[in-house]
């Protein structure tokens, strides 16, 4: 998946979720972090380490707080700048964790060891497609719908 569509796909997904635009903005600047980390060198080691979910869902892990879940933006920085961080980062690689099954949608990402890369989801598009511009519009297309009667 696009950078651009890993974005767009994100933030719609936290939003609908949470209807917090902090969440989803958060998430959404994580959202292309798994590929991003690998630099420029990323062709020697795509979609290895950088797309394991173990590792994002145990710093989400050590991030995490029973507060973590009422976020209100402008009050946020009353809270002091440790806890601001601390809940930017834990939406940050949430939306870092969402790009593994968005890329899993295309292509073959780890699952049980980080090197080793599987099938685990059927591959709806090919990236940069015009399946994949499909897939986008409808799947906000569906969260609209579905906002609309939550
Ligand atoms: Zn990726």
């Amino acid at each position: 998946m696009t950078w651009v569509s890993h974005s767009v796909v994100t933030y719609a997904t936290m939003f609908v979720v949470t209807h917090n635009v902090y969440i989803a903005g958060a998430a959404m600047l994580g959202s292309t972090f798994p590929d991003r980390i690998e630099g420029p060198l990323w062709q020697m080691w795509h979609r290895s380490y950088s797309h394991w979910f173990v590792l994002y869902v145990a710093v989400m892990a050590l991030l995490w707080s029973p507060d973590i879940l009422s976020v209100n933006g402008p009050f946020l920085w009353k809270e002091g700048l440790g806890h601001t961080a601390r809940t930017f980062f834990f939406w940050f690689f949430a939306g870092a964790l969402l790009h593994i099954p968005e890329d899993a949608i295309c292509g073959p990402v780890p699952f049980l060891y980080p090197t080793k890369r599987t099938t685990v989801l059927p591959r709806l598009f090919r990236v940069r497609s015009v399946g994949e511009f499909f897939f986008v519009t409808g799947y906000c297309m569906l969260l609209y719908l579905l906002n609309k009667w939550i």
